[in-house]
């Protein structure tokens, strides 16, 4: 499903980048926050603003989040305001409600009131960056699931000029190249033939297993 319009709840760093990013991107947001000074700074960014707290129905109904095809609750500190925001949106019928988890309890609990995704951003950033820095050319990745992954990897020296036949890592290690991106452009569902240079990234599909067996036989 392909959202056009979004309604953010929450100005702090967290919701007016993502704010911001959806404007770049062509999208039509409304911010709300109830800090005057947060909505202030926003209102020349985003499509719409709004002086209001969110906890209260009267406040989201006459601004027809109902209306909004996604909504993010981006509201730390206070629990309480985040959970309460987040039930008026499902309630109201926003189609998919994303909010924004501080701690294990606020995610379980806003999972238990049916948010559609929830995020973690210290946590997940701070994992992120763990196995960056372990892995200095894993640029990327996406945990799949508890077991598989998808990773960027930049391609290290020792495999410039190999083709994929060569390196072949489903043979050796069971996970696969699934895209090459080349300074030139992607090649999705590369070939056997085709050749790797320093300047690209692979992404690799497999298990953690896999993966890491892969990133150390190239000296990552
Ligand atoms: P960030 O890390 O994104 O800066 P945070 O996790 O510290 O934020 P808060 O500062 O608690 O989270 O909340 C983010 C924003 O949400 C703040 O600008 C705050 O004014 C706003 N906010 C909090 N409660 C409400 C509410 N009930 N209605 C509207 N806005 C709210």
């Amino acid at each position: 499903m392909k959202f056009n319009q979004f309604v953010i709840i929450g100005l702090g760093r967290f919701g007016s980048s993502i704010g911001r990013e959806l404007i770049q991107l062509g999208y039509e947001v409304l911010g709300v926050d109830r800090d005057e000074e947060k909505v202030h700074e926003m209102s020349h960014v985003l499509t719409h603003t709004i002086i209001a707290d969110a906890t209260e129905e009267e406040v989201l109904r006459s601004v027809g989040a109902r209306n909004f095809d996604c909504g993010v609750v981006a509201i730390g500190d206070d629990i309480q305001a985040s959970i309460l925001a987040t039930i008026l949106l499902k309630e109201l019928g926003v189609k998919k409600v994303v909010a924004k988890a501080v701690s294990d309890l606020h995610g379980r609990v806003l999972q238990r009131i049916g948010v559609d995704r929830i995020i973690y951003p210290e946590r997940d950033m701070g994992v992120r960056l763990a196995h960056q820095l372990v892995s200095p050319n894993l640029l990327d990745y996406i945990e799949l699931s508890k077991q598989y992954t998808i990773a960027e990897l930049q391609v290290p020296s020792c495999l410039e000029g190999k083709s994929l036949d060569d390196v072949n890592p489903r043979g050796r290690f069971g996970c696969s190249i699934v895209a090459i991106n080349k300074p030139k452009g992607i090649i999705i569902a590369p070939v056997a033939k085709d050749v790797l240079t320093t300047n690209d990234v692979m992404v690799v599909i497999g298990t953690n297993d896999q993966i890491e067996q892969f990133q150390q036989s190239i000296g990552q």
